[in-house]
């Protein structure tokens, strides 16, 4: 395959072959939740930037003027308490290990960026794929509003088993 992709900004010009080369190398980029949320902020006017790696925990969506970020995390690699999570059946400790210590990252990055004054959304997996997902429109309203006002704390947003879908508290 040897198409050429011209984005909009006619600054990214990669052949199919080349980006998919690229995306395999940076774990977690484009991810496809991701991808949702920003195709529906950006359709409601939000502009936003991508991984922002000065910030602590390097936010998927940065809202500078806003002092907002969001974090679309995947259910697994984040550790979330949810029915997309499954410990795998092999080498157990070593997840174990390994998911709570990005669990302990994730907590980390979500003070640091208060305490710098940022603003923290995140959009769990659960609440745009599998058997919990919730309405598409309803998760872009709620990222919205939560967007446009400045006194909306630390919140998250997730799959609907869940006792709240936008909770103030992280645990
Ligand atoms: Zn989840």
């Amino acid at each position: 395959m040897n198409v050429t992709v011209h984005e909009a900004r006619g600054l990214d010009v990669l052949t199919l072959a080349q980006r998919s080369l690229c995306m395999s190398r940076i774990r977690g980029r484009d991810t496809k939740p991701e991808m949702m949320i920003r195709q529906g902020l950006f359709a409601r006017g939000f502009r936003y930037r991508l991984h922002c790696g000065t910030l602590p925990g390097r936010p998927d969506l940065v809202f500078p003027a806003r002092r907002a970020v969001i974090f679309v995390h995947g259910c697994f690699w984040h550790a979330h308490d949810c029915a997309l999570f499954t410990l795998p059946a092999t080498r157990r400790e070593f997840w174990e290990k390994k998911l709570h210590a990005n669990r302990e990252r994730d907590a980390s990055a979500i003070t640091a960026l208060e305490q710098e004054g940022w603003r923290v959304l995140v959009i769990w997996e659960c609440a745009l794929k599998g058997r919990m997902r919730r309405n598409l429109d309803a998760v872009f309203d709620e990222c919205a509003s939560w967007l446009a006002d400045p006194g909306a704390a630390t919140a998250e947003i997730q799959g609907t088993d869940r006792a709240e879908s936008l909770s103030l508290s992280l645990s």
